[in-house]
């Protein structure tokens, strides 16, 4: 098995209000030359999305990343590279709104989607809500079922609400009931991600998930270049759950 794309990773536009380079440390250009050299045929640049103040893009940068994804997949794309531009938009309210509008979508060859503490909730009692009782359910062991529950419903709003394609780390950060919400992605066409650098999915996810039909991505979500085609973890922990490698979309 080998996986062939990388569809998520982060340059130094994941900046927020931060100097850029201090959250992700290499330029597109730099990405996308990785990529080539390990010899992938997709790579995706996703910056965190504008709602993060320490990590997110600048709305205003967004025409700048799309010009410079379109020349460099002009140049590459005849060496048999494909750079598209993404966006990891933030879940920001618990009726799954997320951090981008239409506007911006149209701008994206693809959607990701995730869940990030430090992005700027769309109200502060949704925030409190969304937030602080996701971050009770990780530090506290009761009544976890309603808040997983809660957050789970706001992850399925957003996927039926928005055009997301992949969504990143499913439980890395917050508790989720991980079967339910195959089950609305799988009908929905949405991927979600064995992401190598936080280990979400992990095996018992994925051994969760042997009966439904859902598909994955296995992403690098590379922080510098050399990170990019990353996929260690998430290619161990794919090979141990015994799934079939049909499964995963960016693997022949
Ligand atoms: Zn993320
Ligand atoms: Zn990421």
């Amino acid at each position: 098995m080998e996986i062939i794309g990388d569809f998520h990773t982060h340059t130094i536009y994941s900046s927020g209000f931060l100097i850029k380079g201090m959250h992700a440390k290499s330029t597109i250009e730099e990405n996308v030359k990785s990529a080539y050299e390990k010899g992938l045929r997709t790579i995706v640049i996703s910056e965190h999305g504008p709602s993060h103040y320490l990590y997110g893009v600048r709305k205003k940068n967004l025409k700048q990343i799309r010009d410079e994804v379109n020349r460099l997949n002009e140049i590459y794309s005849k060496k048999g590279l494909t750079v598209l531009m993404g966006l990891e938009s933030n879940i920001i309210g618990l009726n799954g709104q997320i951090d981008v509008d239409e506007n911006i979508i149209d701008m994206l060859d693809i959607l990701l989607m995730g869940f990030h503490y430090g992005s700027t909730p769309k109200s502060i009692g949704e925030g409190v809500n969304l937030y602080f009782k996701s971050q009770i359910s990780k530090i506290s062991g009761c009544k976890l079922d309603e808040i997983t529950d809660m957050i789970t419903q706001s992850y399925i709003s957003a996927i039926r609400n928005y055009p997301v394609d992949i969504i990143t780390h499913p439980g890395a950060k917050v508790k989720l009931d991980i079967l339910k919400l195959a089950k609305e992605a799988e009908k929905r066409d949405v991927a979600l991600e064995i992401n190598s650098r936080h280990g979400n999915l992990n095996l018992e996810d994925l051994k969760l998930l042997r009966n439904t039909n859902v598909k994955f991505y296995i992403n690098s979500d590379a922080h510098k270049a050399e990170e990019v085609g990353d996929f260690k973890l998430g290619m161990e922990t794919f090979l141990s759950s015994g799934l079939n490698k049909k499964r995963v979309i960016n693997a022949i």
